[in-house]
């Protein structure tokens, strides 16, 4: 897990098993993985140009294509660590809590159906769900950028920089910042 710098760093992309690898190191981390479920649907009507609707609830539905994508939808209760082995699609989630949702927003989507769906484990910060970016305040060649939630795919590229950076940062003599700016939350 080297970053290139041929440094004495290490930096940790292993997603949701974060808590167990930083472990390994004696550290212990707010992150753990958390089961989420994502619905693939169509519907006799097309919106193409519709954009990301959250709805308060958290369920969250946008096109996809000819089809739309829809989740959001696990509840907060008991919703704990998940069982790394376990990507089982819990399909009453959709039957039962997504689609009244979806049909009382968007009447025409009282007439859907459901044709794909999957499961896998959110890295999710239990502190404040946001990513966890820059060396370990203790082992400083320990260098993160994880946690990203829902977010990774969005995140990643400028949090793996920001990592990068505060890595570099770490090492420049003057602790200036390139480019991505990263601040330590105090
Ligand atoms: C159902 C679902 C829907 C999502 N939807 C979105 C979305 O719409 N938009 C968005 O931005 N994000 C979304 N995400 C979040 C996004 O997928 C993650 O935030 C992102 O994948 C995190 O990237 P990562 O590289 O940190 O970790 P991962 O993608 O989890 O990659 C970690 C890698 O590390 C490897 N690894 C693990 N342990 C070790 C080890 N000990 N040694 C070496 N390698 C190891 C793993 O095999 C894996 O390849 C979604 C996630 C889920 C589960």
């Amino acid at each position: 897990m080297a970053t290139g710098w041929k440094s004495a760093s290490s930096s940790t992309p292993p997603g949701r098993t974060l808590g167990k690898v930083a472990a390994l190191a004696g550290l212990s981390l707010p992150v753990e993985p958390r089961k989420r479920n994502v619905f693939v649907f169509e519907a006799r009507e097309k919106y193409s140009d519709m954009p990301l609707l959250v709805d308060p609830s958290g369920i969250y539905v946008r096109p996809e294509g000819s089809v739309y994508l829809t989740g959001g939808a696990e509840p907060e209760e008991g919703d704990g660590p998940a069982d790394p082995g376990d990507f089982e699609v819990d399909w009453p989630l959709f039957e039962e809590v997504i689609w009244p949702v979806l049909a009382t927003r968007i009447p025409a989507f009282e007439a859907i159906k459901a044709t794909r769906a999957w499961a896998g484990d959110y890295d999710y910060n239990t502190l404040d769900q946001n990513a966890l970016i820059g060396p370990h305040p203790e082992v400083g060649n320990f260098i993160f950028a994880n946690g990203f939630f829902g977010h990774g795919l969005q995140q990643g590229a400028g949090g793996r920089q920001g990592a990068g950076r505060a890595d570099r940062a770490r090492r420049l003599p003057h602790g200036g910042l390139l480019g991505v700016w990263v601040q330590p939350c105090r």
